[in-house]
C-alpha cells in the first residue's frame, strides 16, 4: 500500500520523538512491502515563529488531505506569552475540528515489567494494565454555551452540557467496535442517577449493545467509575464515555503506568482519517538533548497503522517489537532503574526499528 502521511513535529522533544516514530514506520514498510510518504507541516510555537499563526491555511489543507495525520506537541515557556488567540495548542483544537475528529482513544498499558513505576501496589497491577478509553470529544459541556452573568445582584455562570442521539450513538459505535476487536468487554460511563444527557447516553448504549451480543457490555457511574480504576484497573478493556467524564478518566487512567512517556492516542473521525500523537507536552525541559522517551509517539504509530491504514499484523509487530526492547531490559531515562541498560532517544528507535 502507499499512504500519504502529514507529519507535524511541532516543539520541544516533537522533532525527536517524531524522528524515532518515522524510523519505525520506515523498517514496517520495508519489512511488509508499504510505501509511506511524508509531508512535514509546522505546527504550534515553530509555525508562529516563522509564519505568525500555529498553523498556516496551507498546513491545515495538507492535513485534510493525508490519509492520516502524525503529531508530536507543540508549545514552550518562549510561546506562553503570545496573545490567546495563535497560542500553539489554538493549532490542536482547529486540526481536531477541521478534520472532524470526535472519538479519542487513549490505551492504557503497564507494561507487567514496569510495574514498580505505578504508584499502585504491585498486589494490585502485578498482572500489567490493559485498558482503552474512548472519550467523546466534540460534545457535551465543554462545547455547550458558556455564560456568567449578574442574576439578583449576584454573579452567576452557567455552562450548558447537551447531547443528541447521532453524537451518542456515532461514539458508541466506534466503542462497541472497537471492543469486538479486543477483549470484547466493554464498559459505559455515565451519570444516569442525576443527568439527562447520561439517561439518553445509556438508552443509546443499550440500543447499540443490542446488536453487539457478542461484546459483554455494562453501565457504570461515573464516581464508582473513578473508584474501580484504582480499586481493579485490570477489570477494564474498553470504556466508553462523553467528554468531560473522559477527559478526567483518562488523566486518571495514564497515571496508574507511572510514565507519561509510554502512552500513545488516536483521535477518529467517522472515515478514516485519524491524527495520532503522544499524550505528553513538549517537555520543554530535556529538548534537544536526545533522551526523551519516543515509546509513547511510536505506539502511536501503531495505532495509526491499526486505525487508519487496517494494518493489523503491521501494528502488532511494532508492539510487539516494544514488548521485547523493555523485557530485554533497555530503558530511556524516564523509565530507568538501577538494573537496566539506559539508552537515548534515538538508541531506543533504533532498537524497536531493528526488532521489526
Ligand atoms: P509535558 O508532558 O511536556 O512534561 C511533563 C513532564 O514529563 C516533564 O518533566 C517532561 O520532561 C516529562 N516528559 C514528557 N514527555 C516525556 C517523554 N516522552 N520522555 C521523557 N519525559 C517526558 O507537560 P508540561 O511540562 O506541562 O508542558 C510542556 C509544554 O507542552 C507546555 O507548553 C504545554 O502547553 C505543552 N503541552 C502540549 C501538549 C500537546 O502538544 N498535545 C500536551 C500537553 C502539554
Amino acid at each position: 500500500m502507499n499512504k500519504n502521511i502529514t507529519v507535524l513535529s511541532g516543539d520541544g522533544i516533537g522533532p525527536e520523538i517524531i524522528a524515532e516514530a518515522v524510523k519505525v514506520l520506515g523498517r514496517v514498510g520495508e519489512k511488509f512491502g508499504h510505501s509511506f510518504a511524508y509531508t512535514y507541516v509546522d505546527i504550534g510555537g515553530c509555525s508562529i515563529d516563522k509564519y505568525g499563526v500555529p498553523i498556516t491555511p496551507e498546513g491545515m489543507e495538507k492535513c485534510l488531505s493525508a490519509d492520516s495525520v502524525l503529531l508530536g506537541a507543540v508549545g514552550g515557556p518562549k510561546w506562553d506569552i503570545v496573545p490567546q488567540s495563535i497560542r500553539p495548542e489554538k493549532a490542536l483544537l482547529a486540526v481536531r475540528k477541521e478534520l472532524g475528529l470526535f472519538a479519542n482513544l487513549r490505551p492504557t498499558k503497564l507494561f507487567p515489567m514496569l510495574a514498580s513505576a505505578s504508584p499502585l501496589k504491585e498486589s494490585i497491577v502485578g498482572n500489567g494494565i490493559d485498558l482503552l478509553i474512548v472519550r467523546e470529544l466534540t460534545g457535551g459541556v465543554y462545547f455547550g454555551r458558556h455564560t456568567t452573568e449578574e442574576v439578583d445582584g449576584e454573579t452567576v455562570a452557567t455552562d450548558i452540557m447537551s447531547y443528541s442521539r447521532h453524537e451518542i450513538e456515532r461514539i458508541g459505535r466506534v466503542a462497541f467496535e472497537t471492543a469486538t476487536k479486543r477483549r470484547k468487554k466493554l464498559a459505559s460511563v455515565d451519570k444516569a442517577n442525576v443527568l439527562d444527557t447520561s439517561r439518553l447516553w445509556r438508552s443509546v448504549m443499550h440500543s447499540l449493545a443490542e446488536e453487539y451480543p457478542q461484546v459483554e457490555y455494562c453501565d457504570i457511574l461515573v464516581d464508582n467509575a473513578a473508584m474501580q480504576l484504582v480499586k481493579n484497573p485490570g477489570q477494564f478493556d474498553v470504556i466508553v464515555t462523553e467528554n468531560m467524564f473522559g477527559d478526567i478518566l483518562s488523566d486518571e487512567a495514564s497515571m496508574l503506568t507511572g510514565s507519561i512517556g509510554m502512552m500513545p492516542s488516536a483521535s477518529l473521525s467517522s472515515g478514516t482519517l485519524g491524527m495520532y500523537e503522544p499524550i505528553h507536552g513538549s517537555a520543554p525541559d530535556i529538548a534537544g538533548q536526545d533522551i526523551a522517551n519516543p515509546l509513547g509517539t511510536i505506539l502511536s504509530a501503531a495505532m495509526m497503522l491499526r486505525y487508519s491504514f487496517d494494518m493489523a499484523a503491521e501494528a502488532d509487530a511494532i508492539e510487539s517489537a516494544v514488548d521485547t526492547v523493555l523485557n530485554r531490559g533497555f530503558r530511556t531515562a524516564d523509565i530507568f532503574t538501577p538494573d537496566c541498560e539506559k539508552v537515548s532517544c534515538s538508541a531506543m528507535g533504533s532498537l524497536v526499528a531493528e526488532l521489526i
